[in-house]
């Protein structure tokens, strides 16, 4: 079963929501797939067992062999590769590995080579659950790929919960992709809600179901509420801003396994995403 934690926008308290669940049952597998900005390693604290670099392929022209036809950079939507006037400019980074321009030159003169672009971190947390984390390389424009390779990485797991990237970008998406449920963490602020609304559009345009969580629930208005009543989303639980939180967060710690009355706010939400399925607690 795959569990996706996502947001409107970063610092919502995903990572938070994301931790919590998986410090409940050593069953239960993280992975951190905002390649960007990856943070849950900070509180799980895995002994890393693996590293594996991830690559991506990209094309390479013989120049010998293009006579410059333009047929590549009709086709490449992500305009990684354009015949100019007397050569054919790839931009690497923009290259999506999709194989298209491969297959649409008449002459055989594009073939592919690999280059580095991150990698997937793999370990035991400090809960002696399974974690693995991407990490994608600075200037490099999209981490879909690592996200893929972590997701089928941990296929096998029993339950899977996924840290994704914020917003409804095409990285939020391939975290979200297959989930069976999805918790959208957010807070009640007018920037909270209408972040979150984005998201919840993405999600019913996807086919996943989802619920709300509310994270320093004490704050701001009632925006998020009478929100989730009229479009009919059940809000799964909440949390007050409170600064033993705040205090446990700023030393790495996952704060529900310090304070009882959390932790079974977030026993509660699972048994509420699994449906009560397999005795998580
Ligand atoms: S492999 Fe696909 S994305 Fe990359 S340059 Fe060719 S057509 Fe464009
Ligand atoms: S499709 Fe092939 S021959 Fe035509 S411009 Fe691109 S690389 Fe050159």
């Amino acid at each position: 079963m795959k569990i996706a934690v996502l947001s409107g926008k970063g610092g919502t308290g995903k990572t938070t929501v994301s931790t919590s669940l998986s410090a409940l049952n050593k069953n239960i597998t993280l992975i951190d797939s905002d390649v960007e900005e990856p943070n849950a390693s900070i509180f799980l604290k895995p002994i890393v067992t693996e590293e594996e670099i991830m690559f991506v392929e990209y094309p390479m022209v013989d120049s010998e062999k293009c006579t410059l036809c333009g047929k590549c950079g009709e086709l490449c939507k992500f305009n990684a590769i354009i015949p100019a006037k007397n050569t054919v400019l790839v931009f690497k980074e923009s290259c999506h590995a999709c194989g298209g321009c491969e297959l649409v030159c008449p002459t055989g003169a594009i073939t592919y080579e690999k280059r580095e672009i991150g990698k997937i971190i793999k370990g035991k947390t400090i809960f002696d659950n399974y974690m693995e984390y991407g990490l994608l390389n600075v200037g490099e424009l999209s981490g879909i790929n690592i996200i893929k390779a972590l997701k089928n990485n941990t296929n096998d797991r029993e339950l899977v919960i996924i840290d994704s990237p914020p917003g409804a970008s095409c990285a939020t998406v391939a975290a979200v992709e297959d989930s069976d449920f999805a918790i959208v963490v957010t807070e009640p602020t007018p920037f909270g809600v209408s972040d979150m609304k984005m998201v919840v559009e993405m999600l019913r345009e996807m086919k996943i179901p989802f619920g709300v969580f509310v994270n320093k629930a004490d704050l701001g208005d009632m925006e998020v509420y009478d929100y989730c009543r009229e479009e009919n989303i059940e809000i799964l639980g909440e949390i007050p801003f409170d600064k033993d939180i705040a205090t446990y967060y700023s030393k790495g710690e996952v704060f529900s396994n310090f304070i009882p009355h959390y932790k079974e706010v977030f026993e509660n939400l699972l048994q509420l995403v699994t449906g009560g399925k397999n005795g998580y607690k």
